[in-house]
């Protein structure tokens, strides 16, 4: 089998192989990726510096015309790479596709922002003296990214580190590194002088470890779970470097009285069991107005037992399995302790077995949950969601907010008056009336706050505040 090597300093190097495993098929080996090491890190890292000079300085057709022809062969190779993505992360194959085609529109977008940087020009408070407001690139951008979105997130990462003139060490989840090697590939013929973007797969505590130590990263944008996010963080800190985290949610979805109820019902069990609930946007506490309630968990309970959770590839599936046995482990033990804390698993939650071994679950819905439970506070990620009964909306809002993360917020309801006033008080980055908390735009930022998040917004042109630093210039006239 081919090994997929890393990329530094623009030459493809060995190293140990490392099999990727298909979720829906053990026995499935999607390709054998090769495993860095520390110091392959440090030598990418060196190779990042060596190319910032030449690389901020480009011109913005070169970065333009390779941006757009990334997003072109993405485009032109969505039903493959969906696949492969599919494959070594289990997300249905109409997901795959449509992250793929997200990705594509990323680099699009991006080439097309390489067109319109700009600054401002000011009169001085004094007189005879012009100001100068431009945006520089921050230098060599440490990309550390989790394995729920293979593609989409080192994306949405990687086209503005490029476009805004930074050179970038990436390190993907070790889980799925064949999406990022292929675009990582398709960068590299697409033009990228060598060393500006360097590919480091591998052990996030062995290469990632290696960047955070690293003073010559001068900024780490990272998506992961919030204990990796604080190592980021404290590490960032010793180095004075700019960081940004995407960290985890435990996303509210509140039901009004007033919802209707299909509208309420599809969107709830998007927001929990689509891509399996490995979405940091999905829902995982359903909060549910007491006249509404009993036919909302009704309504549920009919359309959880109908969805086909089976092979990523098969025609007809709309659950794909697991990522992995930990996190399957992770997700049963949570089916536990929320059976333990004394809610009432209303539905699912079974182990399922099909034509091939792979980590197949159940999406599971408990009911009579509380907000102080465990299921209700920490993070799942995997298809596990806890309806808590409330009286009105005003209990409603005060269990959505009542959490220590704020990623997105979501409510069903008919009325204007309630999803105006939770628009305006939902403590979340991301607010969604009618629709799945999950499932976001690639041109408008995308971020939370709380324990979410820290740092500035990722996607459309807020992603400039992170890539670039603000340089203010007085000239005497
Ligand atoms: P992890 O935090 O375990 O991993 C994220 C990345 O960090 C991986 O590439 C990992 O490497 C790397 N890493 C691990 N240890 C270190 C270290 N010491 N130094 C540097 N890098 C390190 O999260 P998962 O990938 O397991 O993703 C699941 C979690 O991510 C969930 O909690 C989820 O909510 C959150 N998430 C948040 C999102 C958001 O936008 N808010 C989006 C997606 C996920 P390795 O490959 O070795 O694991």
């Amino acid at each position: 089998m081919t090994l997929h090597q890393n990329l530094i300093a623009g030459e493809w190097v060995g190293g140990d192989g490392v099999a990727n495993i298909n979720p829906s098929n053990t026995n499935d080996v999607v390709g054998e990726y090769a495993r860095a090491s520390a110091d392959d890190a440090r030598a990418a890292i060196a190779a990042a510096k060596a190319a910032f000079p030449a690389w901020s300085r480009s011109g913005i057709l070169e970065r333009h015309a390779i941006l757009r022809k990334a997003a072109d062969e993405i485009l032109a190779r969505k039903d493959e790479l969906g696949k492969l993505l599919s494959r070594e992360e289990g997300k249905t194959l109409a997901e795959g596709i449509g992250e793929t085609v997200r990705a594509s529109q990323i680099f699009d977008f991006f080439a097309g922002e390489c067109l319109r940087l700009v600054g401002e020009v000011l009169p001085s408070a004094r007189p005879n003296i012009g100001v100068e407001i431009t945006r520089e690139p921050v230098g060599v951008v440490g990309i550390i990214t989790p394995w729920n979105f293979p593609i989409a997130i080192p994306a949405w990462k990687i086209a503005p580190a490029l476009c805004y003139g930074n050179t970038i060490v990436f390190k993907p989840a070790e889980l799925v590194p064949g999406s990022s090697w292929a675009i990582v590939d398709i960068l590299h013929r697409a033009g990228l002088p060598k060393g500006v973007l360097n590919l480091v797969m591998g052990k996030g505590s062995v290469v990632g470890q290696a960047m955070l130590d690293s003073p010559d990263v001068h900024a780490i944008t990272f998506t992961g779970s919030t204990g990796t996010g604080k190592r980021v963080a404290m590490a960032s800190v010793e180095h004075n470097r700019k960081y940004q985290l995407e960290m985890g949610g435990k996303n509210p979805f509140v039901v009004l009285d007033d919802a209707d109820l299909s509208v309420a019902v599809e969107a709830a069990v998007n927001s929990a069991f689509f891509s399996t609930g490995q979405r940091c946007t999905a829902s995982s506490r359903i909060i549910v107005t007491e006249g509404i309630h009993d036919r909302f968990v009704a309504a549920m309970g009919e359309r959880i037992q109908g969805l086909v959770v089976d092979d990523a590839l098969k025609a007809g599936t709309q659950i794909g399995p697991v990522v992995d046995e930990s996190q399957l482990n992770q997700d049963t033990d949570y089916i536990a302790i929320g059976t333990q804390e004394g809610a009432k698993l209303a539905f699912g939650g079974a182990l399922l077995t099909r034509d091939t071994p792979g980590f197949y679950l159940q999406p599971a819905l408990f009911t009579e949950a509380t907000n102080q439970m465990r299921i209700s506070r920490e993070e799942i990620f995997g298809p596990v969601a806890a309806v808590i009964r409330v009286k009105d909306y005003e209990e409603a809002l005060t269990v959505a907010n009542d959490t220590p993360f704020g990623l997105s917020s979501g409510i069903a309801t008919t009325s204007l008056k309630h999803a105006t006033h939770f628009k305006r008080n939902a403590e979340a980055g991301m607010v969604m009336v009618n629709l799945p908390t999950a499932g976001v735009d690639f041109h408008v930022p995308f971020g939370g706050r709380k324990g979410s998040s820290h740092g500035s917004r990722e996607q459309g042109r807020y992603a400039a505040e992170f890539y670039t630093t603000v340089k203010t210039a007085y000239t005497l006239a």
